[in-house]
């Protein structure tokens, strides 16, 4: 059975016996409405740490809009039960009065530009609330070893990029993005698409996989134009697909060097965002 823990202090009475003996500790973050990919990653901290704890917090200041912060799925009852059948020790649901009630580090946090482009231009205040959240739940669990989804690549390279600029004492494990069988990348917000948009957001993984096999033997951009023609003659709406390097995110306009092939766009009202890791040879 997984404990629930509702409050910093029922966290601390839990945890003081595992700090106290130096055990390691597997910390996986999310915002709850949990499907396999959330497993793997709870699955990765099991295999790998004495003890597991999963957090369940819908942040409400990593949400640029706030009909999307409404209408964030949320299934508690089914999230436990996940947790449980992967072993997961405790479940921590923080309240947003204990995570923030700290002072704030994320203005001291150098992220580099890295949250200048992509999710960073389009959602303002996203990648700000994200580093807030993470960093408080960092100082809540006090974790060996936190895991996040290569799915949201940009979020992966600023969590490194904050636990780097503030030293912090937590190594930081990039997990693959699970997809559906058909390839649509698993996410809580596929809860929101009608029978209609989930088929028609398959085209998202159609145009990286098009990106994929292609980049190396044409012209970037011509194989980003047609993928982003796929899109185009889909119900979705674009906001970017962009070939960036895996570390700065910066655009690159050659196929000498490994890239990541980005993609944001609306599918109905959810926004879906999904990415490919191309290896140079
Ligand atoms: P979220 O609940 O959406 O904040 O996600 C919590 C964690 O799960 C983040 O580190 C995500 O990157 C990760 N995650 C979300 N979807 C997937 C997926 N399809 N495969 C692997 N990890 C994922």
């Amino acid at each position: 059975m997984s404990v629930i823990l509702s409050s910093k202090a029922q966290l601390e009475q839990s945890l003081n016996p595992y700090w106290k003996r130096g055990a390691t500790i597997g910390f996986v973050p999310t915002m709850g409405a949990l499907h396999a990919g959330h497993c793997s990653l709870m699955h990765a901290a099991k295999a790998a740490n004495e003890v597991v704890v999963l957090s369940i917090f819908v942040n409400p200041r990593q949400f640029n809009d706030s009909a999307d912060f409404d209408k964030y799925p949320r299934t508690l009852t089914e999230d436990i039960k996940c947790a449980e059948t992967e072993g997961v020790d405790f479940i921590y649901l923080p309240s947003y009065d204990e995570l923030f009630s700290g002072q704030s580090v994320a203005s001291e946090v150098q992220l580099n530009g890295l949250d200048l482009s992509m999710e960073g231009a389009s959602r303002p205040g996203h990648f700000r609330g994200v580093v807030e959240v993470v960093y408080a739940l960092f100082e809540h669990v006090n974790p060996s070893n936190a895991y996040f989804g290569q799915k949201d690549f940009q979020q992966l390279a600023i969590i490194r990029a904050m636990v780097s600029s503030l030293k912090l004492p937590v190594s930081i494990v990039s997990c693959p993005t699970l997809r559906e069988i058909d390839g649509l990348a698993m996410s809580s917000r596929n809860l929101r698409l009608s029978q209609s948009e989930r088929q028609e957001a398959l085209v998202l993984y159609k145009a990286l996989s098009f990106v994929k096999k292609h980049w190396k033997n044409r012209p970037s951009m011509e194989v980003l134009d047609q993928a982003k023609q796929l899109i185009a003659a889909s119900t979705l709406r674009l906001d970017y697909l962009l070939l960036v390097d895996p570390d700065s995110l910066l655009p690159i306009a050659n196929n000498a060097q490994s890239a990541v092939v980005c993609v944001a766009a609306y599918c109905g009202e959810v926004r879906l965002i999904d990415n490919m890791l191309l290896l140079a040879d």
